[in-house]
């Protein structure tokens, strides 16, 4: 059977522009593609890029839509080569969406890490998260002095009821020596924050191992982890503490579940700032790993990243609304 085939770029601004180690990120663009079977069932999926993670940039992605037919084989949407990751997330899923009924579930916030601003912000900001349900937050490192984050850190841990766990994002941005500041630190707060995130780059996966074997609190890796192929190579050379997932950019989801079934990793579901389309998809498998990765039952998700894009028709599942608004 073909599939006709449709897609449109999407370009929405953050509500205030995301500060973390790899810059200030302002707008979050993607690629929303449509396949509709010939009996006019239409489904929607996301390619939502994260290049400066390795994944293929957008106009990467706008250039291989751009080159496909109008109609589409099977053979053709499941034989996207890995180098077009958030490209294989978007059409696997596009594909299941069609053969399959939506269910637009949401996530309680109890299940979802609210991202915190960067810096001193975090201090005024958690409140309305805690209010609406939120028990996990996420803070970026990394950005400003270890003195000042160190600081505005411990004021955050004094406010916060006991309860909230704190876990700590430096996209790669330290050195050993601060790297291990922060742990040390961080084993003295008795359990109160749940991991880092990649502390060190992705190169220094030897001092990443080292670090995670010698401290108490959890290390996870993030950007060394960007594509299945890398999660399959630092899981075999030995990584024992947390995974993060960011699925819409590790290509086939399919491919990631099997992994996952096969090997019950400490792994944690993020997302990449999608629309509710990707989201959408992203919810559904995190779903399905959550029962295949026992560790990470008690885990938030890293999925509380709403209040960081307008609430317009984008969050809504009015899909087909969305799409004619693109066009
Ligand atoms: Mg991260």
């Amino acid at each position: 059977m073909a599939y006709e085939f449709d897609y449109r770029v999407y370009r929405r601004p953050f509500r205030k522009p995301l500060l973390t180690h790899h810059g200030l990120w302002e707008v979050r663009e993607g690629i929303v593609v449509r396949l509709t079977n010939r009996h006019g069932k239409v489904a929607y999926g996301e390619i939502s890029p994260l290049p400066w993670f390795g994944s293929e940039t957008l106009e990467q992605a706008v250039h291989f839509c751009s080159q496909l037919p109008t109609w589409l084989s099977e053979s053709a949407i499941f034989s996207i080569l890995p180098t077009l990751p958030a490209c294989q997330f978007g059409f696997e899923t596009v594909f299941r969406n069609l053969h399959q009924d939506i269910h637009y579930s949401e996530l309680p916030p109890l299940r979802c890490a609210a991202l915190l601003p960067t810096g001193e912000a975090a201090l005024s900001s958690w409140r309305p998260l805690w209010a609406q349900g939120h028990r996990t937050f996420k803070w970026k490192i990394g950005v400003a002095p270890l003195a000042h984050e160190r600081r505005w850190l411990e004021s955050l841990l004094g406010q916060v009821p006991l309860g909230a766990k704190i876990r700590l994002d430096a996209n790669g941005g330290l050195d050993e020596l601060t790297a291990r500041h922060w742990l040390d630190w961080c084993d003295r707060t008795h359990h109160r924050i749940e991991y880092i995130e990649q502390p060190l780059p992705p190169h220094h996966f030897p001092e990443l191992l080292k670090l995670s074997r010698r401290y108490q609190t959890p290390i996870a890796l993030d950007e060394s982890i960007a594509s299945l192929e890398q999660l399959k190579t630092y899981y075999y050379r030995g990584w024992e503490g947390v995974y993060i997932l960011k699925a819409a950019i590790m290509g086939s989801p399919h491919r990631l579940k099997q992994f996952c079934q096969q090997h019950p990793i400490d792994g944690v579901i993020s997302s990449v700032f999608e629309t509710a389309i990707g989201r959408q998809a992203v919810i559904d498998l995190a779903i399905e790993l959550q029962e295949m990765m026992p560790h990470t039952a008690h885990r938030a998700m890293g999925l509380g990243t709403a209040q960081w894009l307008p609430s317009d028709g984008l969050n809504q599942p009015n899909w087909d609304h969305f799409w004619q608004r693109l066009s």
